[in-house]
């Protein structure tokens, strides 16, 4: 459908790729067809040109050799010598041209009626009947009176081949004629040739007489009829041979009508041999130039117009793009400012007002608005980390019963403030515990969960739904279903909207706030669990949310479970630290009243350094005294890297072993790294989550550092 808008847009553009190749062709093809006809000219006269020389030597000779004989004979008949003696010239003459040496080989035989008698050089005896004055070659050369005559080629009667006679009176030298002298020429040699003439693989070769009678054609009627009685342009060529030597290359209609080329050469007293070559033949070769020049055209055509079409899909993507991030961005700004607002509003609220109630009523509020904040921040990055291919899952084992807790707890004050019914169900068949990302498959359902909580009208119903599919080999296959009664979304706005930074509908946002991208990265982390996201929705009548994932079975994990105590917020309650001294090196003043607010009741000692240096200075000064240390990242004077260097390089017991714990809102995978790298053992993320510090401390304050100094 773009394609064809994007076609319909730019018809202008690929039209004219379209028009210069064309051009390209055009021109090419005119070029190198000059090129080929002009070749196929020098071809066809060439080879005309030879066989013209080797025809007309054939008949040249002859007659050279007619002239000789002739000469020999008056010479003999002024000397008075007889018949007989004229008979033994001729049949020695004959035999000499038969022999195999001849230098004629179209010599067929001579002879002479002299003195009212037939002196015949191959010894044929006439019949009784043959009357030779009534024969063409003697009524021809009588005619033409001591002037030699070509006669009208002819069949042998003998021989069966064609032939032409040479014929002459022979006088004496006062001038009395004594007969006829004659001799006969096979035109074999010279039809064979005119015949196997080819240029150009149809041409065929043409023979015509001194009349501009047919003596070869192709057509069996032709041969003996003239030319100016044959169809098609036989009569302008008659016109021509009387104006013109040679013909080149000249465009002519052959008498059955085909679109032809000839080529003529005169060879002997009148005669012209030539070439007649059907245009189709002729210009094969351009054709198929032609042919190869125009697909060859054309695909480049295309392939230019492909790319152009990709081009400018492209750039209509890349502004969609843009238009779709900034369109995100002022969404962003709103989603940010929102809370920002309820946040200043309340805390000025608060900071006017005596009220205990009205107080506790602001930072509730306050909370709550912050809360929400944290999760746009969590969302962007998410999606950021996505975008930037640095999405990772780590595995932890865990029971499904408390990632079901873990949500239920985000999610459960959302559905009663709407008083909606939730149902879980799991089947029996799901395992007990699980080896994943349990943070990221409870960030998939609770993003479900709320979705389904937010555009569910108050009183409506939200189930989730757990089963198992068959096993894909070792991993166990899971399948999640949120099920909600709420608005629906259409069948069109479907496939949108996992995409990022969409809505089903604009307005939507503007009623139920929103990022866009909680669905986008749910389907980017359950593809990343290997499987796979859908819903089934109609408008009006709710939503289900389906997607799998393939997971290890854990074994049954009281570690596991340990490890959630670890995060509940309540776990540091009854001075659990007490006795215990940790550093904390943070230079931003809220942030450590943050902690030591967080870690008040826990009984730990905390001493405050303000920056790298002087954690330095502190813990070289009392090594000894410190459990662990919390370690800030971006610190003025030393950052937490170097001053992490600096601590481990020390040379004091304590040195390479205190625990020390980065505190850092840079929570990329290469943040981490760099802080393994320079010494560090853990990290927490700020935020900080009072459940997270107080694992972290559980882990490195009772892990017995002390007891080893
Ligand atoms: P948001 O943060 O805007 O909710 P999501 O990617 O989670 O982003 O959802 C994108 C859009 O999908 C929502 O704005 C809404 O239009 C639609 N949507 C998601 N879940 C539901 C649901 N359960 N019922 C109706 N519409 C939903």
């Amino acid at each position: 459908m773009k394609a064809k808008e994007l076609l319909k847009t730019n018809y202008h553009q690929i039209l004219l790729v379209f028009m210069a190749f064309l051009t390209m062709v055009l021109v090419s093809y005119f070029y190198v067809s000059n090129i080929v006809q002009r070749q196929m000219q020098i071809i066809g006269d060439a080879s005309m040109d030879i066989t013209q020389t080797a025809v007309s030597a054939s008949l040249m000779e002859t007659e050279l050799l007619f002239a000789n004989v002739v000469q020999t004979m008056e010479n003999m008949l002024a000397t008075g010598e007889t018949n007989q003696e004229l008979l033994v010239y001729l049949r020695e003459t004959n035999t000499y041209f038969n022999a195999a040496r001849s230098p004629l080989p179209d010599f067929m035989k001579v002879y002479a009626y002299v003195r009212g008698e037939w002196l015949d050089g191959s010894g044929w005896v006439p019949p009784p009947d043959f009357v030779p004055e009534s024969r063409p070659w003697h009524i021809g050369a009588e005619n033409n009176n001591g002037r030699i005559f070509f006669s009208e080629p002819y069949i042998d009667a003998e021989t069966g081949e064609m032939c032409i006679s040479f014929s002459q009176k022979l006088f004496d030298y006062h001038g009395k004629a004594h007969g006829i002298l004659a001799v006969d020429l096979r035109l074999t040699r010279i039809t064979n040739y005119v015949r196997d003439q080819r240029i150009a693989g149809n041409g065929y070769g043409v023979l015509i007489g001194d009349r501009m009678n047919f003596i070869v054609h192709r057509n069996p009627d032709l041969p003996g009829r003239i030319m100016s009685e044959a169809g098609g342009d036989y009569p302008r060529l008659a016109e021509m041979f009387s104006t013109e030597n040679k013909i080149s290359a000249v465009r002519f209609n052959d008498e059955d009508g085909t679109d032809s080329v000839i080529y003529f050469r005169p060879i002997f007293q009148g005669w012209h041999i030539g070439v007649i070559i059907p245009r189709v033949s002729y210009y094969s070769e351009v054709f198929t130039l032609a042919a190869v020049l125009g697909v060859l055209g054309l695909f480049l055509a295309s392939i230019l117009c492909y790319l152009l079409i990709r081009s400018l899909a492209a750039k209509v993507r890349s502004e969609e793009e843009s238009l779709s991030k900034s369109t995100f961005l002022a969404r962003m700004s709103h989603e940010m400012r929102t809370p920002m607002n309820a946040i200043i509003g309340m805390a000025d609220i608060a900071q006017m007002s005596t009220d205990p109630g009205k107080m506790k009523y602001c930072l509730t509020r306050i909370s709550d608005a912050s809360n929400h904040l944290l999760g746009v921040i969590n969302d962007v990055l998410d999606m950021s980390k996505i975008e930037a291919g640095k999405l990772e899952l780590s595995e932890t084992d865990f029971t499904v019963a408390g990632l079901l807790r873990q949500v239920e707890t985000v999610i459960a004050f959302k559905i009663e403030e709407k008083q909606q019914r939730f149902t879980v169900e799991v089947d029996r068949d799901v395992p007990r515990a699980l080896v994943a990302d349990r943070q990221r498959l409870a960030q998939v359902i609770t993003n479900l969960l709320s979705n389904a909580n937010k555009f569910t009208p108050k009183g409506g119903d939200i189930a989730l739904w757990i089963r198992r599919l068959p096993d894909d080999g070792n991993l166990c296959v899971l399948r999640f279903e949120v099920q909600d009664s709420g608005i629906g979304i259409s069948q069109e706005q479907q496939p949108k909207l996992f995409q990022s930074f969409e809505q089903a509908d604009g307005s939507i946002s503007r009623k139920y706030g929103g990022t866009g991208l909680g669905l986008a990265i749910s389907k980017r982390i359950v593809e990343m669990m290997g499987g796979k996201i859908s819903i089934e929705s109609e408008p009006g009548r709710g939503s289900t949310f389906i997607f799998t994932a393939r997971v290890r079975e854990g074994v049954a994990a009281p570690d596991a479970e340990h490890g959630e105590n670890l995060f509940d917020p309540n776990a540091g309650q009854g001075r659990i630290f007490a006795g215990n001294r940790l550093l904390l090196a943070e230079d931003v003043e809220i942030n450590r009243e943050i902690l030591i607010t967080l870690l008040e009741n826990t009984g730990v000692q905390i001493d405050i350094a303000e920056n790298g240096r002087e954690a330095c200075d502190m813990f070289a000064a009392a090594q000894e005294k410190y459990d662990m240390i919390f370690m800030d990242i971006h610190m003025p004077e030393m950052d937490g890297y170097e001053a992490t260097r600096c601590i481990r390089g020390m040379n004091l017991p304590r040195a390479g072993t205190i625990p020390i714990v980065a505190m850092t809102a840079n929570v990329f995978r290469e943040d981490i790294e760099k802080c393994r790298a320079c010494g560090m053992d853990d990290h927490v993320g700020k935020p900080l989550e009072k459940g997270e510090v107080l694992a972290k401390m559980r882990i490195y304050m009772n892990a017995g550092n002390r007891v080893s100094g």
